[in-house]
């Protein structure tokens, strides 16, 4: 029987493998896909979604048809449990499982819910990234009969991106504004460089949008946020953006995995014991220096993870991943307003939305584009 490579998640360290797809098929190795959606969204664009700069169409990447163009199999589904020995993935909630020779894992990271006090269907979080889309839809739908409260908790990147694009959504669809409420936590960004907390802290200030410095948040139900202090304060929208833990597989199948649970990889991205299992993106603990979960890495590791599978399922030398220096971040903030910060270097503007705007539309089009040239 033919060698399998087997991917789970189509996420953004597998967007050259899978462009390349056919150069697996095309050497006699069969390529199967695990994904829960038949799309992967580009998270960089998500806020811009929510805004209305971007279409869902625009910011995704078609998977299946990817894959399939490419004389692959897709599987609709999710991972839950790797047997590294049997050399199995079975699937969450069927009998299925699936065999592989050489394994790539690319599941992402997701907001845990634990510590908010369940599941409340006014609780959104910023990933999956499709969460957006039923948001923006239930803010347009409460803010049609009165002026309404949302509350976004955290003081990340994607927290006061959030922020900003439902500022801009409302304003573009004519809605009433809501009453925008960021709680960041006892330091508002604590931790990025002063002048980018400047920068961000008074574009968002502008708009309107209340920062509240006050404390950590400690529980969350459908329609109030507790606060560590004992303060409350009503809500009728939450977004949970309080961080990202790597997927929850690799503990579950007894892998070695990092503090934070993430699939334990060496420089090769090969897993610390298991010479046949690789990962990228934000659900692996690089053990040599532990990275930010951000998709800079996860796009930095493709050229490595393509060899490396090919490599592995060609018995050829493996290439070592360097991560590189620091890198560009720039925030939509929504209504064209952008920060752009790279080391202590940062300026903000329209200029540096355009900037992040053209960085992004290249990039999912480079990839977006390939599917049709199998
Ligand atoms: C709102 C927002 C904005 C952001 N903006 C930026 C930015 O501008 N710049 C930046 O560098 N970073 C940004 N980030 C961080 C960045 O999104 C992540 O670091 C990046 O998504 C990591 O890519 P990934 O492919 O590892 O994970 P993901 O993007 O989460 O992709 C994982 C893929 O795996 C699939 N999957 C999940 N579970 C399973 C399973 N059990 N079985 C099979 N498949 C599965 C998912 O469907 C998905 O397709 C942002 C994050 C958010 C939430």
């Amino acid at each position: 029987m033919k060698k399998q490579l087997l991917l789970i998640g189509g996420g953004h360290a597998h967007m050259v493998t899978l462009a390349n797809l056919g150069n697996f098929t095309d050497k006699g190795f069969g390529v199967t896909v695990i994904q829960p959606s038949e799309y992967h969204y580009y998270s960089g664009m998500g806020p811009g979604m929510l805004g209305g700069t971007y279409q869902p169409e625009e910011i995704r990447f078609a998977t299946r048809r990817q894959v399939e163009a490419k004389g692959g199999r897709f599987v609709l589904g999710k991972a839950y449990r790797i047997d590294p020995h049997k050399r199995l993935v079975y699937l969450e909630g069927t009998e299925e499982e699936i065999p592989f020779d050489v394994l790539s894992c690319n599941a992402g990271s997701y907001v845990p819910r634990d510590n908010m006090g369940g599941h409340f269907p006014n609780v959104f979080t910023p990933k999956p990234i499709e969460e957006l889309l039923l948001a923006k839809k239930m803010i347009l739908e409460l803010a049609k009969a009165r002026q309404i409260r949302v509350a976004v908790i955290g003081s990340g990147p994607s927290a006061v991106e959030i922020a900003g694009n439902i500022h801009q959504l409302c304003l573009r669809q004519g809605a009433t504004m809501p009453q925008i409420q960021l709680f960041g936590g006892r330091s508002f960004m604590s931790g990025r460089p002063p002048r980018i907390r400047r920068l961000v802290k008074k574009i968002l200030l502008l708009k309107g949008i209340e920062i509240l410095e006050a404390g950590h948040v400690r529980r969350i139900d459908n329609e109030r946020i507790y606060l560590e202090n004992g303060q409350e304060y009503p809500s009728d929208l939450t977004f949970a953006a309080v961080g990202v833990k790597p997927s929850q597989i690799f503990a579950r199948s007894g892998l070695p995995i990092g503090q934070d649970g993430g699939l334990q990889v060496n420089e090769y991205l090969q897993s610390i014991r298991y010479q046949n299992i690789f990962g990228g993106g934000d659900c692996i603990h690089f053990a040599a220096e532990p990275l930010d979960k951000v998709g800079v890495y996860a796009v930095r590791q493709n050229p490595v993870l393509y060899h490396n599978l090919l490599a592995c399922l060609e018995d050829r030398p493996l290439v070592k991943f360097v991560p590189g220096g620091k890198y560009l971040l720039i925030y939509n903030l929504g209504d064209g307003d952008g920060v752009l910060g790279k080391w202590s270097f940062a300026f903000a503007g329209k200029l540096a939305f355009s900037i992040k705007d053209w960085i992004d539309r290249r990039f999912i089009k480079t990839f977006q584009e390939n599917i049709d040239t199998p």
